[in-house]
């Protein structure tokens, strides 16, 4: 059997809504399936109080062995460091998360919060939060820069704004299996299997992309977002495309611009408009790419789109029109 404790910082909850989403296995098979103890959680336990702070003693006493501490949100500091912005179960969270990730054999930060900062870190961060082992791009966090656990991990991101189910349940199926090494991490601590290729990956629209034919408006089926509304699909680590949400679709799909959630400067504040440079091309390319490239390859790009791409299928209500007429 394996325990699992859980707690939320500086948090919305949108994690453990996301993961109490999880389809297949869902979160009840998910946890018979892995022998897992679930220790407590805060939406889905019952108990509270001095029962809590009886818990939390014990397994930083070691008197209850910690497998896996997953940890949703940021570490609150303020006001000036004393973390008392956040006060759980009779003292700071800040001072539970630093004595509980020192006795546990895993340390998961689920979501971008937990990993990055996320949105409560973001300037002027008057919570003075922080990311469990980076703060932004910038690594040591909370727990600093050379923090393993009792398994001699660094912690374990699954960042995302929420984390989709699959990405945590297949990150804690690995640890659970005891297969995760430091191998299968990025340079963010994200399992690589996941966070190994770009949102635009599976993106249908990456023929208009190709071509550089943009959409202009929200919400319909043709052209790419990257030029005029601000897609950063092109430079976000995600399989969001692949792995689809609620199993269907994804925000490229339906005509919304992927905002960067997994990334750890999101947000950005800039959400739906593309920066461009003088000669209007986007100021933000695709991941691997020169300035250069991308000029000249623009170009030609352009005066070859098919005309299928270039002429709509779907008028503005969406409706199909016959452009071979
Ligand atoms: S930039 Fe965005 S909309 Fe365009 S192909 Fe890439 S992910 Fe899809
Ligand atoms: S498409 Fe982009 S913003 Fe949306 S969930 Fe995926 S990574 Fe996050």
């Amino acid at each position: 059997m394996k325990t699992v404790l859980w707690l939320q910082g500086g948090a919305c909850g949108g994690n453990t809504l996301s993961f109490l989403n999880a389809e297949s296995p869902d979160v009840v098979e998910f946890f018979s399936m892995y022998n897992v103890k679930l220790l407590w959680h805060p939406s889905l336990s019952l108990e509270s109080g001095e029962k809590v702070k009886e818990l939390l003693k014990d397994i930083v006493s070691g008197k209850i062995n910690l497998d896996i501490f997953i940890f949703e949100g940021t570490v609150v500091l303020g006001p000036n460091g004393s973390g008392r912005f956040n006060m759980f179960a009779g003292r700071p969270m800040k001072d539970w998360v630093r004595e509980i990730a020192n006795v546990s054999n895993y340390v998961v930060a689920v979501g971008d919060c937990a990993s990055f900062g996320g949105i409560p870190a973001s300037d002027p961060n008057p919570t003075e939060s922080t990311g469990l082992q980076f703060h932004k791009k910038e690594k040591g966090g909370f727990l600093g820069k050379n923090f393993k656990t009792r398994k001699g991990l660094p912690v374990i991101n699954i960042s995302g704004c929420p984390a989709h189910p699959e990405w945590i349940t297949t990150t804690l199926s690995l640890i659970l299996n005891d297969k995760l090494t430091e191998d299968d991490l990025d340079e963010y601590q994200r399992l690589k299997i996941i966070y190994g290729t770009t949102t635009q990956f599976g993106c249908p629209r990456n023929l208009y992309f190709a071509y550089k034919v943009a959409l202009k408006e929200f919400g319909h089926r043709e052209g790419c977002l990257y030029f005029e509304l601000g897609c950063r699909g092109s430079y976000t680590k995600s399989p969001c495309n692949v792995i689809l949400w609620n199993n269907q679709s994804s925000k490229t799909r339906v005509g919304t611009p992927c905002f960067g959630c997994t990334e750890f400067d999101f947000p950005t504040f800039n959400f739906f408009s593309t920066e461009k440079n003088r000669s209007g091309i986007p100021k933000k390319l695709p991941l691997g790419v020169s300035r250069g490239a991308y000029t000249t390859l623009s170009a030609i790009a352009r005066g070859s789109a098919p005309n299928f791409l270039v002429k709509p299928l779907y008028n503005k209500k969406d409706e199909k029109v016959d452009w071979l007429d």
